[in-house]
């Protein structure tokens, strides 16, 4: 085992470069070559965690095995890696600071005067050094949110200055992603913001050792060379990222760069030899050379901002992959499906997926795309309050209790098939208060579930405070909506099925968060599968 190296990656001149993918990119390059390699994402907001943000905020809350709500990168780290993340691997400063605060009230500084540095910056270092110190892995890959120059970045920035002059830059690699935009009036790539966002980075006492710069358009051999002089970095350091049409590609431009090879030459480490990409790149055949297509039905609250979904869509595409389909992804919002058009929005689809959600705007949608799907043989997949809504409908439509609902929408219920959990009543906090995290479900043999999965058991990851009300079971099992999965120690119903129809599974838990390019996930292979 080689002692843990750390390389940082940042980011300058605009925000969405794609930090999270190229970070994603060089630890499978690394992985592929047979280390072991994790990553972290430091996010600058206040927040302690994301989950009390709203989705049209940062886009989807990511949820690890251990139940900790995360920055959606980190399902970029797990379907490129493979391997999951935790608590660890997300850190913001509301949680840097909330340490560093208990750390005081409890008087360990000794009377000391608590400030940004040398404080902070403890903190920040001992988070990042936390995953390299268990001796697990090879390379700790940090991903520094934000864009550099933006006073929320500051003590991070710092925590790497610090970083490299303690361990050296053979330990410590700072990768810089900027952006070189085109100038299509004077028909021109321009260096000088990246040169800018450099200088910025030197202010701050760091010189970068390599640059990705995000680019449109091929970036020539003297355009690499003036970055690399004004830069100060060495010419194998310039390294191009060029658009394309899928994030999974990424890495192997990432290869035909070598910045695999420059990351390792840099850091003092054996470069000969290539990663092997072999299962990748056939993923991505697969991807790319579909002999079918489908149109699914995505309704949802978020749709106009498809990150909120983000690892549903993906688990699509690598559900399409895996049956060499190419899927159609069509984002219905829920607020917009009434009884006046439902079948004309609809009809088109050859699945509907009902996407996980909170509070009660667009429920009725949601509800009306389970009834038509349930109606009309229409595979049906229902995830969290997709299933929730399922279970509503089925309430009142075959059990003929017409105002059956969630009290999380209704309160006065007569019928409340979804109901707070025991274990949620009085709590009134907001973050991290939900069901959280991996909880084990055994499936029931002889459903479609366990067709699917073909194991009957599983662990799957939850993000909920409702659940099904068991009160009402033997009622949908003998109308034919039956429970094809329960938590063993809880008796929670986890997953609802209608065996009689073509496909139609909800699931309490949230699938999405388990599916990675090499091990698409059962269910959305099977719910795909049916569509076709
Ligand atoms: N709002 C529902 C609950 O809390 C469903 C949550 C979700 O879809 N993630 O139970």
């Amino acid at each position: 085992m080689i002692p843990t190296k750390y390389i940082f990656v940042t980011g300058g001149v605009t925000s969405s470069l794609g930090k999270g993918i190229i970070s994603a990119s060089l630890a499978k390059l690394l992985q592929a070559r047979g280390y072991e390699v994790t990553i972290q994402k430091l996010d600058p907001y206040i927040n302690v965690d994301p989950g009390t943000l709203n989705p049209y905020e940062h886009g989807e809350c990511y949820v690890t095995e251990d139940g900790a709500e995360t920055d959606l990168d980190l399902g970029h780290y797990e379907r490129f890696l493979g391997i999951p993340t935790s608590q660890a691997n997300n850190v913001t400063t509301g949680r840097i600071y909330q340490s560093v605060i208990n750390k005081e009230r409890r008087g360990d500084y000794l009377g000391k005067t608590v400030q940004v540095i040398p404080h902070i910056t403890d903190e920040i270092k001992r988070r990042i050094k936390l995953l390299g110190g268990r001796n697990k892995y090879d390379f700790v890959i940090t991903e520094i949110g934000g864009t550099v120059g933006d006073i929320e970045s500051l003590p991070y920035v710092e925590a790497v200055r610090q970083l490299k002059w303690e361990m050296g830059d053979q330990n410590v690699l700072n990768i810089h992603l900027t952006l070189v935009p085109y100038l299509k009036a004077s028909g021109e790539l321009k260096t000088k913001p990246t040169q800018h966002s450099v200088k910025m980075l030197l202010e701050n006492g760091v010189q970068p050792n390599i640059l990705v710069l995000r680019t449109e358009h091929e970036l020539g051999d003297d355009l690499r060379k003036k970055v690399a002089l004004f830069c100060n970095v060495d010419s194998d350091s310039v390294i191009q990222s060029i658009d394309v049409s899928t994030i999974y590609e990424v890495p192997i431009l990432m290869q035909k760069e070598r910045f695999d090879v420059t990351v390792l030459k840099k850091m003092g480490m054996d470069f000969s030899g290539t990663p092997d990409l072999g299962p990748w790149n056939k993923f991505l055949k697969r991807l790319h050379h579909s002999k079918i297509s489908t149109k699914i039905a995505l309704v949802g609250k978020y749709v106009e901002l498809p990150d909120a979904y983000i690892s549903i869509n993906e688990s699509i595409k690598h559900a399409g992959a895996a049956n060499e389909c190419h899927v159609e992804v069509h984002y219905i919002h829920s607020e917009d499906i009434d009884e006046s058009n439902y079948i004309d929005l609809l009809k088109e689809h050859s699945g509907i997926l009902v996407a996980p959600g909170f509070g009660d705007r667009g429920i009725e949608g949601k509800i009306l795309a389970a009834r038509y799907a349930r109606e009309n043989n229409i595979p049906f997949f229902g995830i969290c309050l997709g299933l929730q809504c399922a279970v509503i409908e089925f309430a009142r439509d075959v059990l003929h209790l017409e105002k059956a609902h969630s009290t999380e929408m209704s309160l006065k219920t007569p019928d409340p098939v979804i109901d707070l959990m025991e274990e949620q009543k009085g709590i009134t906090e907001k973050g991290g208060t939900m069901r959280l995290g991996a909880y084990p479900c055994i499936i029931k043999k002889g459903t479609r579930t366990f067709e699917a999965y073909g194991l009957s058991e599983i662990t799957e990851r939850h993000r909920h405070r409702y659940e099904f009300n068991n009160k009402y079971l033997a009622a949908f099992e003998n109308a034919g909506m039956i429970s094809a999965g329960v938590n063993p120690e809880t008796s929670l119903v986890e997953i609802m099925e209608i065996p009689t129809h073509k496909w139609f599974i909800g699931v309490q838990f949230h699938p999405e968060y388990h599916s990675t390019v090499l091990k698409p996930h059962p269910l959305f292979v099977d719910f795909i599968k049916s569509t076709i």
